[in-house]
């Protein structure tokens, strides 16, 4: 039986947003000189201006950062400084529907994965830090562990204020200060994060938000006063930024990209692995760099496994990100959905076969409908290259060695799934994957006490749980 949704939209009377934005720095609101306009991605309309941050307000930043380290934030024990992250957390709870419907405003991520998913984790990333803030020297980490001093951090599009969470959480909690840099195309929920941190009277000077471009990233990298960098972003930036901070002091994570494998064995509830992969490719339109992008799947199921793929794929929702029932929303930027259209062409031209559901797709805004390539082999470029969009690579294995090899013959190495009703099976080849995560029977799940990170081109170091701590933290004297 199918059923027929009405429309289901959330208001957006709860957010302000205005006409023009600065930076954030030293505890103030401050004017840009050049602006770039930031837009709804579901129907193109311009929801504000955006400052471009030059190396002068880079300066400003590190500076008004840097004291505030020596001033107050060193100065404050961990239990004081948990306390702000506390207050933080609460505000952000309190906050959560404006901030749930600004995201998707300015994201065209679906309001029911704002509300539910995003903001949620976002304010658990406060509370699971507030309560590391004084426990640090008990944590196994080093002997009397210290801060580094200012951190620089640049995050992408896809999750905005989760990754600003991700990064300033624990920074804050480990006495380190920080001057953060959204991404150009989703800097509003960061703007409303600095008010936050006004509301919870958080001392000037520790957050600092400077909006811009990758100029603008770039010059944070290359700062002097810059100790420790946390970037999570695309594989190419990344190594422009390990290039450029290589011989310096200067400490750094990077959190790249991702190729990642959904293994499924035949003895596997198809149901609920099913599930799963449309958990794992369609979530947040595939804009997840830990995305279960390739299928690897039994060659004896794999027929009436994508058949009945098929069938769920036609019930996902495709539209407006505002409504309650939209499953999948629009696609971020033009130049994504460009990309995204380009690497399925190559998907076309190689020989792989695509499918995608009859879709209702508007004509404003940036959309793609979730689509599967079966026929798939290890040389096509959308077996290897990250496409971040709702597309779906599926390839078919014999042996489970196979599947192994597989699933491993990536440059990436972010995460993996498996899929079995044997836990034998399942502790196996979760030891044989090459992922820095790995699911089994489930896909895509996040807790601010599990480290996340990758191998290979997915990055340096772990974000999260106490491995993330030790990111932001030196040995003591
Ligand atoms: P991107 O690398 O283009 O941009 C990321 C950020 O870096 C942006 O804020 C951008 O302005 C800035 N930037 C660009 N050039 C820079 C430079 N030369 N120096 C310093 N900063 C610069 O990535 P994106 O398109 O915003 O995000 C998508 C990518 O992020 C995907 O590859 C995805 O896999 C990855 N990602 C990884 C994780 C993870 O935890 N591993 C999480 C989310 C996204």
């Amino acid at each position: 039986m199918t059923f027929e949704y009405a429309p289901a939209p959330e208001s957006r009377s709860i957010v302000d947003i205005k006409a023009k934005y600065g930076h954030f720095i030293d505890g103030k609101f401050v004017t840009g000189k050049n602006h770039f306009a930031t837009i709804n991605p579901a129907t193109e309309e311009v929801l504000s201006q955006i400052a471009l941050g030059s190396v002068s307000d880079v300066d400003k930043a590190v500076a008004a950062a840097q004291k505030a380290y020596t001033k107050t934030w060193s100065k404050l024990s961990g239990k004081e400084r948990g306390k702000y992250l506390y207050r933080i957390a609460r505000i952000l709870q309190e906050r959560a529907r404006e901030f749930a419907v600004l995201e998707t405003l300015d994201n065209g991520k679906p309001i029911r994965e704002t509300r539910d998913i995003d903001i949620p984790l976002v304010a658990a990333h406060f509370f699971y830090h507030a309560g590391w803030a004084d426990k640090l020297d008990y944590a196994g980490l080093s002997k009397s562990p210290q801060p580094h001093g200012v951190a620089g951090q640049i995050i992408p599009w896809n999750f905005p204020l989760l990754m600003l969470a991700w990064k300033v959480a624990p920074a804050l909690a480990t006495g380190n200060t920080v001057v953060l840099k959204p991404s150009e195309t989703t800097s509003l929920t960061a703007l409303l994060f600095a008010q936050v941190c006004q509301e919870a009277e958080l001392p000037d000077g520790v957050v600092n938000i400077v909006t811009g471009d990758g100029t603008t990233g770039s010059a944070i990298v290359n700062h002097p006063g810059i100790h420790k960098i946390a970037f999570t972003g695309s594989t190419e930036v990344g190594k422009k930024i390990a290039r450029a901070i290589a011989g310096t002091e200067k400490k750094a994570t990077l959190e790249l990209g991702g190729k990642g494998a959904n293994v499924v064995f035949d003895d596997a509830p198809i149901d609920e692995a099913v599930e799963g992969i449309v958990n794992g490719i369609f979530f947040n339109q595939g804009h997840v760099c830990c995305a279960g992008s390739r299928l690897i799947l039994q060659e004896g199921i794999a027929d009436e496994f994508i058949e009945r793929l098929k069938v769920r794929m036609a019930k996902i929702r495709v539209g407006d990100p505002l409504d309650k029932n939209t499953d999948l929303g629009a696609i971020n930027s033009r130049e994504q959905l460009l990309k995204i259209q380009e690497l399925a062409g190559v998907g076309d031209s190689e020989g792989a076969e695509r499918w995608s559901p009859a879709c209702n797709l508007s004509d404003k805004g940036f959309w793609f409908a979730p689509t599967i390539f079966t026929g798939v082999t290890q040389a096509h470029r959308i077996a290897r290259e990250e496409i971040f969009g709702p597309v779906l690579s599926i390839l078919t294995f014999r042996t489970p060695q196979e599947a192994i090899e597989k699933a491993n013959n990536t440059p990436f190495g972010l995460s993996a799934g498996v899929w079995s009703e044997k836990g034998s099976r399942i502790l196996w080849a979760t030891q044989q994957l090459r992922a820095g995560v790995v699911w089994a029977n489930t896909f895509n799940k996040f807790d601010p006490a599990s480290p996340f990170g990758g191998y290979k081109e997915s990055g340096w170091g772990r974000e999260g749980g106490k491995h993330g701590l030790s990111a932001y933290l030196k040995e003591g004297k």
